[in-house]
């Protein structure tokens, strides 16, 4: 049953956020996983704070590539001439996520913060999840760990992130602007960028931390640099269905290639770590060397060596090894 909560909805400033924001408030966009997790017990906020009117829904062309507001709706991102021109791997890994009904209400930001799907986080009728209950303990750990994480985990939580669109930013280089107590003052507030590739947290003793920004922090928007790599980005996902699925093993990558061989390289997986995982091994196995199947499979081991698995999750090595392999064959096909 979902606890009582205050409900509050700020107007067109976002500084009325960072004002308002006291312990045990959550921030409501689009809704979709916060008030799911509400409605199982998982999440038990005592205000909703609503910031749907806030004026970050814009997405834009700027000189150094695209800016992304924090409420920009997936769908709407999804089909912007810029991301599907631009940054395709962004435009694909939204596309293969939830439900056309769900990308009309996910925002940019809700999906960069959305909750795991660990189906004994989500139950609050097992006691040991660290990440719901700090200190409870690991069911997942020593129980059914199919869906789990192979890259990032360790005993106090395997627990997989499960966004598309975040993986796809990993591998675009993508920047996250925050505006808050902490940074950079400016205009009365503070703000500071955070590259995506550390925006999200591994465990580590403490699974509850999941992202670098705290409490009185907004995400304002997103930014992300128009480079070659970004043109010839593609993202591939491996599912139990064709749709409305989650990742068993996903890769974004993206290739600069001149006469055949590799000039830069970005690669990034889903659906197997504890946090959109950017692979700087793999990348260091393609980067100067032709861009051939035998550099490809390389690059796949090396993004996978240091997996450790578990009975139920050990297929997910050699199928994200796979899932990257397509990935990087049809960035190599891009013209
Ligand atoms: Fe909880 Fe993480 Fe363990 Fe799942 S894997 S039960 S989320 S601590």
């Amino acid at each position: 049953m979902t606890a009582p909560f205050s409900y509050l909805r700020v107007g067109d400033n976002p500084d009325a956020v960072l004002d308002t924001a006291t312990p045990g408030s959550q921030l409501l966009a689009g809704g979709t996983t916060l008030i799911d997790l509400m409605r199982l017990g998982v999440m038990k906020p005592a205000r909703l704070i609503d910031i749907n009117r806030l004026p970050l829904a814009k997405i834009e062309e700027t000189p150094q590539g695209l800016s992304i507001g924090a409420l920009a709706r997936n769908s709407d991102l999804a089909h912007h001439p810029a991301v599907r021109r631009r940054f395709p791997a962004l435009s694909q890994a939204l596309l293969s996520g939830a439900s056309p009904q769900l990308r009309n209400m996910a925002t940019t930001a809700g999906n960069i913060m959305q909750r795991t799907r660990c189906p004994y986080f989500r139950d609050v009728g097992v006691a040991a999840c660290n990440k719901r209950d700090p200190g409870s303990g690991c069911a997942a750990y020593e129980g059914y760990t199919r869906q789990h994480a192979v890259l990032g985990g360790g005993p106090h939580c395997i627990a997989v992130h499960p966004s598309d669109m975040c993986v796809a930013l990993v591998a675009l280089d993508a920047v996250v602007h925050v505006r808050g107590r902490y940074g950079t003052p400016v205009d009365g507030a503070t703000a500071r960028e955070i590259p995506m590739a550390s925006f999200h947290l591994v465990p580590g003793t403490t699974p509850e931390r999941e992202t670098s920004i705290g409490l009185g922090e907004l995400i304002t928007h997103v930014t992300l640099p128009a480079t070659p790599l970004a043109a010839r980005s593609v993202y591939v996902k491996a599912r139990d269905r064709a749709s409305y699925a989650f990742a068993l093993a996903s890769a974004a990558v993206g290739l600069e290639i001149e006469g055949g061989r590799i000039r830069a390289a970005r690669v990034a997986l889903g659906g197997v770590a504890t946090k959109p995982w950017r692979s700087a091994e793999a990348e260091q196995a393609l980067v100067g060397h032709q861009a051939s199947d035998a550099t490809f499979a390389s690059a796949a081991d090396a993004a996978l060596a240091s997996a450790v698995s578990r009975p139920d999750n050990r297929f997910k090595i050699p199928l994200a090894k796979a899932t990257l392999i397509r990935a990087l064959e049809r960035a190599r096909e891009v013209t």
